[in-house]
């Protein structure tokens, strides 16, 4: 059996356009518009020789009703079906009141979590994305999903981790 990665975190901050930089294709719906994910899906992935399984969730938030809270829900379960979780910020907003509610949820499943600065596609945010220490999670790992910037090191992380 394969070692999973769930791919969490809150609406729009690139989760998708990871997954599909990790799957080497485009397969993950990446939109404009947040919560285009509604389920779990998961995906295979290949790294160094090494095969894991890559989980896509929707945007999770905090107290979420009716259709958001289903989407929270499948996040959840996906943290908890998971060895390690990836959690995905934006570098180029900085950790929000979500963030750091999604931050409450990670440490309550006591999953080994892989913080990641997304959106870093610039030595500028890059930098910038230093100030996410304060989640309490360890180093960021900034990244560009988009442009594949810092992407291999991340996986290495991945790998690492499981
Ligand atoms: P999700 O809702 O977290 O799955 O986010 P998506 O993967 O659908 O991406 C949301 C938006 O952010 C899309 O317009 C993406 O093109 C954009 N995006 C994702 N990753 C990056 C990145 O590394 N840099 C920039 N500039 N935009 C990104
Ligand atoms: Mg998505």
């Amino acid at each position: 059996i394969n070692p999973v990665v769930a791919v969490v975190g809150r609406p729009n901050v690139g989760k998708s356009t990871l997954v599909n930089r990790f799957i080497g294709r485009r397969q993950a719906v990446v939109e404009d518009k947040p919560g285009v994910t509604r389920d779990r899906v998961a995906y295979d992935a290949y790294w160094n020789g090494r095969q894991f399984t890559v989980v896509d969730t929707g945007g999770w938030i905090p107290d979420a009703k009716d259709r958001a809270a289903a989407i929270a829900r499948q996040a959840e379960i996906a943290v908890d079906t998971a060895d390690v979780v990836v959690f995905v910020v934006d570098a180029t907003v900085g950790a929000t009141d979500v963030d750091e509610a999604a931050v409450r949820m990670l440490r309550a499943s006591r999953k080994p979590v892989i913080l990641v600065a997304n959106k870093a596609d610039n030595n500028a945010i890059e930098i910038e994305a230093t100030s996410l220490w304060s989640l309490g999670l360890g180093e960021p790992q900034a990244v560009s999903a988009l442009h594949g910037r810092g992407s291999g090191d991340l996986l290495d992380a991945i790998l690492a981790a499981i």
